[in-house]
């Protein structure tokens, strides 16, 4: 088996890039059948999905803006623990179709808080994009307009996805190995 290692762990291939490269045709060509006539703004969340919205944008038929977020992760006042902001947006939103792409969806909790922020700025209309989805470790009730590929709960690495902070440069897609 093709394997890759990070740290002192190892990752076996569970994706292959032509896999991947299927599912991105298969959400571009949802896309390009949504989007008809509209002009959105694709809102890319950094960082884990330069890779997936640079391949899914060169596929799109219809003419596009981009723009990229990050969320910056800190400790809030409260003892409840991790406050997530969204920062970097700068374009103006309100009246806008927009489309979020994002890398994985795991719990969906950083999707919810993407999608709370993006609504309080009055987009016309919201859709949701992700490369992957683990509906088993998903605990929000979020709507996913477009997924990919849906994978079981494993922790993968590649496309995009980092093992703390390795590892995003491989075109294939890799699951730990557990023994
Ligand atoms: P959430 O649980 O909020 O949906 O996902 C939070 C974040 O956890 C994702 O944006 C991603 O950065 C990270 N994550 C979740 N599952 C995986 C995984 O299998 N591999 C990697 N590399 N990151 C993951
Ligand atoms: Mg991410």
């Amino acid at each position: 088996m093709k394997t890759v290692t990070l740290y002192n762990k190892t990752f076996g291939l569970y994706l292959s890039a032509e896999q991947i490269q299927q599912a991105v045709d298969e959400v571009a060509a949802k896309l390009n059948r949504d989007y008809v006539d509209k002009q959105p703004l694709i809102i890319s969340i950094l960082n884990g999905s330069f890779i997936f919205t640079a391949d899914l944008m060169r596929r799109l038929d219809f003419t596009c803006y981009l723009s990229f977020m990050k969320l910056a992760s800190y400790r809030g006042l409260e003892s409840s623990g991790q406050l997530k902001m969204l920062v970097g947006l700068n374009e103006n939103v309100k009246g806008r179709d927009v489309i979020i792409v994002e890398d994985i969806v795991d719990s969906g909790l950083t999707m919810q808080h993407i999608v709370e922020q993006v609504n309080a700025l009055e987009p016309a209309s919201i859709r949701i994009v992700t490369f992957i989805h683990k509906p088993e470790a998903t605990k929000v009730d979020i709507k996913l307009d477009y997924i990919g590929i849906e994978v079981p709960n494993d922790f993968i690495v590649g496309y995009g996805l980092d093992y703390d902070g390795l590892g995003r440069q491989y075109s294939d897609i890799y699951k730990l190995v557990t023994d």
